[in-house]
């Protein structure tokens, strides 16, 4: 079933206990700091209905139309689907938005895989994961991911300091699990539910924990308090800062003031196994979407500093295309990542098509951690002007506008009006307080670097390098231990052999 718009909006409105500037919000719908991206976020249930796009945003099955974003992946097809749909969504509204759905759906996709883990802990969670699945595809809500807690003094267990300071669970009921902490979730105000589960934690030996608890949370639930950080949007003229008025996802501290969980939405509770599973392969699906935003970013970067380079005729000056030239190779260092994740996807424990680990993992490294460069090139292409231009209402001011015209009229093809806007949209994705945040979301939202890097280290297969040093270097077999490697063995010349088998089946 797909939701409109509308029916989306009224999900959210209601009793929520959402605060922001130290203000109770009475309608999160409404309100100037969450009205926009609320309207993005309809606008993408509008769009699996529209005419337009809708055999891109949705499927049919059953005799029913399902979101493309929230279907199990199944096959290499359902990748390359979801790729163009959050295109799609992208391109039409215009800019980067990230939690809006298709980013934290796929993490409950890794616990279906972690099926086996559940039975052993009781078969009553893995029948929830699948559950809950089925009741995304069926009500299709507006899902997010809360992971991080407030931490506290990581020097010291829990139990040694508030322990509130982690979420956990304080009592349990015929009902469910009664649970206590808080979560930073960006979206949650507007959000329909959260995947909650334990942030990356030293468990050490224990099989047992409080701590260890996941669960679907309904985030209309009783005793939830959203405390969100103040918005970006309506703090300055949307005409000098468009992004910011437009694509600011609002994080909030969400509080579990003793918050009660249907069993039937507990999806691990106690084990500390499960935790440990879900952290070691939470972003196996979700990682996709989120560095395909890295790819729509650094389209923005290109075309900003494109644009700013051709208006003064620098293009033609070769030491600037050398810097152009590094903009492209990072922009399709990660489209190649992307790309050969899907070609070269792999079958995931529970039966999934899920993309190449190693590829997708080291895509999303290379994605995150060289940005900031990137950002840094693009400032340094589109120059100076980006921060010393004057605002609209100088531009539209009888004693100033005149002049402005003048100095920022570069010829007939690039008037004032459309140079301020260029050099304000650049400002608003390089220099602005949101440009600052939002390298810190793709520094941070999907985990912190070193758990990046942690994910690349245990999907990389190590065997292939060694093997060909232990060939090359004429070692022997003692060195490499057990392996069932044969030559030439890898996801490439896996790829070959299935084309192989293709083309002579046809
Ligand atoms: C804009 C934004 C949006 C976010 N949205 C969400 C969301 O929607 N849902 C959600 O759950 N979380 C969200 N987060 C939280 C995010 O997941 C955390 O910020 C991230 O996991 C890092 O945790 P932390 O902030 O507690 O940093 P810390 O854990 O304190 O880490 C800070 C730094 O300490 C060092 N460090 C800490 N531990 C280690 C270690 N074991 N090994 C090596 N170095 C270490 C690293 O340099 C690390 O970068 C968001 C964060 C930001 C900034």
């Amino acid at each position: 079933m797909i939701r409109t718009g509308s029916e989306y909006k009224d999900s959210i409105r209601g009793t929520r206990e959402v605060y922001v500037s130290g203000e109770r919000v009475k309608d999160v719908t409404a309100h100037p700091m969450f009205k926009p991206l609320v309207d993005i976020r309809a606008r993408i249930y509008d769009m699996q209905h529209d005419p337009a796009t809708r055999h891109i945003m949705a499927y049919k099955e059953d005799g029913e139309w399902n979101a493309v974003n929230n279907k199990l992946p199944h096959t290499q097809a359902d990748w390359w689907d979801k790729r163009r749909a959050t295109d799609t969504v992208l391109e039409d509204v215009g800019g980067i938005v990230t939690r809006v759905g298709d980013e934290t759906v796929g993490e409950m996709w890794s616990l279906f895989d972690g099926q086996d883990v559940l039975n052993e802990v009781d078969p009553q969670f893995s029948e929830n994961i699948r559950n809950h699945i089925q009741k995304v595809l069926h009500h299709d809500p507006f899902h997010v991911s809360a992971n991080t807690d407030p931490k506290g003094d990581r020097s010291k267990p829990p139990q040694e300091q508030d322990p509130d300071m982690l979420l956990h669970v304080v009592k349990e009921t015929d009902q469910g699990i009664v649970v206590r902490g808080a979560k930073y979730e960006t979206a949650a105000a507007y959000a329909n539910q959260a995947f909650t589960k334990p942030t990356i934690a030293n468990w050490g030996n224990s099989a047992y924990s409080d701590y260890a608890v996941g669960f679907i949370c309904d985030l209309n639930s009783p005793n939830l308090k959203f405390i969100c950080r103040t918005g970006f949007a309506g703090r300055a003229p949307a005409d000098d800062y468009p992004l910011s008025n437009k694509f600011d996802e609002v994080d909030t501290l969400v509080i579990f003031d003793d918050v009660l969980i249907p069993w039937e939405n507990v999806l691990f509770y106690r084990h500390t196994k499960a935790a440990m599973f879900i952290r070691a392969t939470l972003h196996r699906y979700s990682a996709f979407a989120f560095t395909q935003r890295n790819l729509k970013l650094a389209d923005m970067m290109i075309g900003a500093a494109l644009f700013n380079v051709r208006q003064t005729g620098l293009d033609k000056q070769q030491a600037v295309q050398e810097k152009l030239a590094q903009l492209a190779c990072y922009r399709e260092g990660i489209n190649a990542h992307l790309t050969a994740a899907i070609t070269l996807s792999e079958r995931s424990p529970g039966g999934l098509i899920m993309p190449n680990q190693s590829l997708l993992y080291s895509g999303r490294l290379l994605a995150c951690s060289q940005l900031h460069e990137m950002m840094h090139l693009t400032r340094e292409l589109c120059g100076g002007q980006i921060c010393v231009t004057p605002d609209k209402a100088s531009f539209d001011a009888p004693e100033t506008k005149p002049w402005l015209d003048k100095f920022y009229t570069v010829n007939e093809d690039w008037v004032a009006e459309d140079r301020r806007k260029l050099l304000a949209f650049a400002r608003d994705m390089l220099n602005s307080d949101y440009a600052g945040h939002r390298l810190t979301f793709q520094l941070f939202a999907q985990s912190p670097p070193f758990a990046h890097l942690a994910a690349v280290y245990r999907n990389f297969d190590w065997d292939g390098p060694m093997e060909f040093v232990k060939h090359a270097a004429g070692l022997s077999d003692s060195v490499l231990g057990e392996t069932t490697r044969t030559p030439g063995d890898s996801a490439v010349s896996r790829w070959f052999d299935t084309q192989a088998t293709r083309s002579a089946a046809e």
